[in-house]
């Protein structure tokens, strides 16, 4: 193994980042409640807090399998974007007669979510910091000139930089463009899922922890949730469970879960950050298929993670895959070519996460149940700020509200699935191999070009 990755440990660094929440009791007991939400990552945790808003009085339960933030939203980078449709660009290519509508609905999510961490005074660290993305070859700095032409339809805020602009924001070899958009945030994943969590127990819902729903069914007029040792009884219920295993059987082909990994370095020094040109707390990506994104922690350590997409056969879920040496020593070998005055640096953090990849790359959502069930899913690994957006969604589905939410095709229209195994290995192998290839070549492979026609995209 790699020096640099000897003492890394396996949990996220974030979990560790965060004073311990005293646990929540496991469901023990039957209950009867208005709404039961299952899932206690953000989007749970947003549809909780969201019910309440709309219904004082009700009684909201939350069962989450393990504990809250332990999936997902615990295990991000954090990068919480003005948008719900994985970027302007992607809104574009795969929802041109409502673009204009999907990237204002994301662009004013950002900013409610915002208030809504003032407004219960949520200490989530949130930062609008801005984000830069990085070229590293001349047909990703030219994608970066699309993306700045469609910014300017939009009136949405960015610079391109190249040269002694770009080295005032990050002097790296491996990148020669880039473009910063400011109108964008970063906040700490675990600290966000804890205020989340404190809120909404403040707010008198009731939070159940390693209390896993095993089944769903009608009972009467209510919905029936089994857990090992109890049952819910819920006039509604939201699924918010993510890239796990869906409790809708009809939903299982919808997303397959994808692993992505991230690193996190020892603390720097101030001469190491000004050895990279990193002077500000923004958040960088750069703009391949297979991208890294990277960003400062509160204590000065720099997470680098992605550009593996790893799908286990089957769609294992094994335990085991949140830890993958191969792609920890891809990281560790990128990041030193991407800054060779910090090649000597350790990293203290190293682990993975699933991200529930839609053939669509966009999260969709639905109704079940004669309309008492909701469920929204598919996020593809932008679901930080989407999260929020989603639960009002799904929220707006339950009460049979017609809003500019459900009205959305997006959200309405469900991706094209995946298909059964061993077809699916196969698909996910070819997509990613074209994806390799457009990023070597700059060409978009005819394989690629016939997945965009039908609407099927891939992406982590
Ligand atoms: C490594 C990684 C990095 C990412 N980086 C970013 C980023 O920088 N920006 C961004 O926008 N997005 C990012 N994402 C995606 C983002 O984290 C997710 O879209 C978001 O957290 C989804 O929130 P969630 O609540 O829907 O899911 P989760 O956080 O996964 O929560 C779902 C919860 O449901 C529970 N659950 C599942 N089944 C059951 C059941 N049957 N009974 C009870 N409980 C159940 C699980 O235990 C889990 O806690 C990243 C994802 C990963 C994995």
């Amino acid at each position: 193994m790699t020096p640099s990755l000897t003492h890394a440990s396996a949990e996220p660094f974030w979990t560790g980042d965060v004073s311990s929440m005293p646990a929540c009791p496991t469901m023990s007991a039957d209950v009867t409640c208005d709404l039961a939400i299952v899932g206690g990552g953000f989007t749970g945790l947003w549809s909780a807090l969201k019910a309440r808003e709309r219904s004082p009085g009700a009684r909201i339960v939350v069962l989450e399998g393990g504990t809250c933030g332990q999936a997902a939203s615990g295990r991000t980078g954090g990068f919480c974007a003005p948008s719900i449709s994985h970027g302007v660009g992607n809104a574009l290519d795969r929802h041109p007669r409502e673009a204009g509508t999907l990237i204002r609905l994301g662009r004013e999510n950002l900013v409610e979510y915002q208030r809504d961490l003032e407004h219960y005074e949520m200490d989530a660290g949130f930062e609008l910091c801005g984000k830069l993305n990085v070229a590293s070859t001349p047909w990703q700095a030219e994608g970066l000139k699309a993306m700045a032409r469609n910014y300017a339809r939009f009136g949405i805020d960015c610079t391109l930089l190249s040269g002694a602009a770009l080295k005032e924001k990050l002097d790296s070899p491996a990148y020669s463009a880039g473009l910063f958009e400011p109108n964008y945030a970063l906040i700490h994943p675990a600290r966000t899922v804890s205020e989340l969590r404190r809120v909404c127990i403040e707010l008198g819902i009731a939070i159940f922890e390693n209390s896993k729903v095993t089944g769903l069914s009608r009972d009467g007029s209510e919905i029936a949730l089994e857990t090992s040792e109890a049952r819910v009884r819920a006039g509604k219920v939201v699924l918010a469970t993510n890239a796990a295993v869906p409790l809708l059987k009809r939903l299982s082909m919808a997303f397959i879960p994808i692993y992505d990994y991230s690193l996190v370095t020892q603390p720097l020094t101030d001469a190491q950050w000004a050895s990279i040109g990193w002077t500000g707390s923004y958040g960088i990506a750069d703009c391949g298929n297979q991208f890294h994104y990277f960003r400062k922690t509160p204590d000065g350590r720099m997470l680098w993670a992605g550009y593996d997409a790893i799908y286990h056969y089957g769609s294992s879920r094994d335990a085991a895959n949140l830890q993958r040496a191969e792609t920890f020593e891809r990281l560790a070998e990128q990041f030193k070519a991407a800054f060779p005055t910090l090649a000597d640096v350790n990293f203290s953090h190293a682990w993975g996460g699933i991200i529930d990849t839609s053939a669509r790359t966009t999260f969709f959502a639905g109704r079940a149940y004669g309309g008492q069930v909701a469920y929204a899913m598919g996020f593809t690994g932008q679901g930080v700020s989407a999260s929020r957006f989603a639960a009002l969604a799904m929220l707006d589905l339950l009460d049979g509200r017609d809003t500019e939410r459900t009205r959305l095709k997006m959200l309405r229209r469900a991706p094209v699935p995946f298909p059964p195994e061993p077809v699916r290995s196969l698909a996910v192998r070819l997509a990613q191999k074209g994806l390799e290839i457009e990023d070597r070549t700059g060409r978009r492979p005819a394989f690629l070009r016939m997945l965009d026609a039908l609407g099927i995209g891939f992406a982590s």
